[in-house]
């Protein structure tokens, strides 16, 4: 393995944090720089993503520093969707067919802090708040730092410079402005943007409603979400076009307008947000984009890592999840006692073809969560998914399942498998081929299983 002492990492969210606890756990000398007041001392949430779905990825990354344990406390399990129609009516439709398969809710805060607290009790890991990189010199491997407190820039030199600088990435616009070698990149926004909003808990500090589930009020062109948090409030995001439709985010400028637009497709929803008006008006609207670009890396000196790299809408709830997984995936290469060089290019290699599958399972989530959760083919092919992955717990997985739970597959393969079995399925059910009921058989349902890997291996 190699030591080079002088590590630095810009960023210290996520996927810094996590990176400069691991590679310290390694004994490299890390300094980690943040732009932002320490979350641990101030609050900088700012109504923008409090609450995070964390999965089996993520957990792998948490196992891997040894901290698994310790995060276990933060999560609220979400054993499915809670799908509630324009009537107020609700479905639970479970994520897994397997009863030990599910998400959690985690408040970013406290994960964060709590890998900060980790990365810190390190005596070779120093963290500096208030430090907010403005370039990197990606030659001479220096970075350029201002300095709120002191209202002063400074200069720092390392022999490796990691950019976790999330999805405004300085370090990935110092190659792109750089213009010193061929760098590829792109910036696809939605026309969507999110809002944050929250359900208080009740007066007992309890959930007004259901706690175990990511609650979705799916609209087709727009939709509502909630995920629970421990103090029994939910946090709740609104997804809606900024100019399309009857309501849209440059429309909805007054009270009474915004009431409307709740009382006619979220009703349910409106009677336990008591402060709608006041968060939607208080809290920022912001775009959702993919970002993609490659090489992630400058020779021996730099590499990009998390949201910087490879920046995804957020519906497949994975953004983090991958990010945390990019720390265990890199990780492994750094067992093989090679340069820094040809360990950044091997990493993106086997890496790239991942992240750039989920980013785009990522926008396929966004229409299905949008609409198709409430078709009723879709419906029935997820009742024929919860029933296989229950009666084969070893022979079938759902796409969902694959991409959510199978942290031992990459994301490519999990979109390849996924897709062919979806579309199998789909078919087969369009044309009245395969169905489900009450008494559907196991029996049945190993002929169904037959049918669909049948159709998928050709
Ligand atoms: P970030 O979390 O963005 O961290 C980057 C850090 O770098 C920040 O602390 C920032 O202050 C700092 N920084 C930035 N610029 C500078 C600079 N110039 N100098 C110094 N420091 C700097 N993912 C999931 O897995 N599950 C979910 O349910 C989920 N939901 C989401 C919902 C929404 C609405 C959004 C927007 C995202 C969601 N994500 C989710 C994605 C997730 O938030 C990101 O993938 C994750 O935060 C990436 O971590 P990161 O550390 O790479 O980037």
């Amino acid at each position: 393995m190699i030591k080079q002492n002088n590590v630095i990492i810009i960023g210290a969210g996520l996927c810094g944090s996590l990176l400069a606890l691991r590679l310290g756990q390694r004994g490299y000398k890390v300094t980690v720089y943040e732009k932002r007041p320490d979350l641990r001392k101030v609050d900088i949430s700012s109504g923008r993503s409090i609450n995070l779905a964390f999965s089996d990825r993520g957990i792998k990354a948490m196992q891997l520093v040894g901290i698994d344990k310790k995060v276990e406390p933060l999560c609220i399990p979400m054993k499915g969707r809670m799908l509630h129609d324009e009537k107020g009516n609700t479905i639970l439709a479970p994520y897994s067919g397997r009863d030990n398969e599910y998400i959690n809710s985690i408040s970013r805060g406290d994960l964060n802090a709590l890998l900060l607290n980790e990365a810190e009790a390190l005596p070779n890991v120093t963290i500096y708040f208030n430090h907010k990189c403005t370039n990197v010199d990606f030659e001479n491997t220096t970075a350029h730092f201002y300095q709120y407190e002191t209202k002063t820039n400074i200069v720092e030199k390392a022999d490796v410079i990691f950019g976790a600088d999330g999805a405004g990435s300085i370090l990935r616009k110092s190659y792109y402005l750089g213009k010193k070698f061929l760098f590829s990149f792109s910036q696809n926004y939605l026309t969507h943007g999110y809002k944050e909003l929250s359900i208080p808990p009740t007066e007992n500090g309890e959930f007004k409603t259901y706690k175990n589930a990511l609650h979705i009020w799916g609209r087709n062109s727009f939709m509502l979400i909630a995920l629970p948090n421990l103090d029994g409030s939910f946090t709740v995001t609104l997804f809606l076009s900024y100019n399309e439709g009857e309501y849209n985010f440059n429309n909805l400028t007054t009270k009474e307008r915004v009431l409307d637009f709740f009382k006619k497709y979220f009703k349910d929803a409106l009677d336990l947000m008591p402060n709608l008006v006041d968060n939607f008006f208080t809290n920022p609207t912001s775009p959702l984009g993919t970002i993609k670009c490659s090489p992630w890396h400058f020779k021996s000196n730099t590499l990009l890592l998390g949201d910087a790299a490879h920046a995804i809408v957020p519906f497949y709830g994975q953004g983090m999840n991958a990010s945390f997984e990019d720390v265990v995936e890199f990780d492994k290469f750094l067992d093989d006692g090679k340069d820094w060089e040809s360990i950044f290019k091997a990493f993106e290699k086997s890496r790239k073809i991942d992240t750039d599958a989920i980013a785009d399972l990522a926008i396929d989530n966004f229409h299905e969560m949008k609409g198709h959760v409430n078709n009723a083919i879709f419906r029935e092919k997820r009742k024929l998914e919860m029933a296989l992955e229950k009666n084969f717990p070893t022979e079938y997985s759902s796409k969902y399942s694959l991409v959510t739970f199978n942290e031992n597959i990459g994301y490519y393969k999990a979109m390849t498998q996924g897709r062919a079995q979806d579309k199998a399925l789909l078919n087969m059910i369009a044309d009245h081929d395969i169905s489900i009921s009450k008494n559907t058989t196991k029996e049945e349902l190993a002929v169904i299983l037959n049918k669909i890997q049948k159709e998928t291996e050709e």
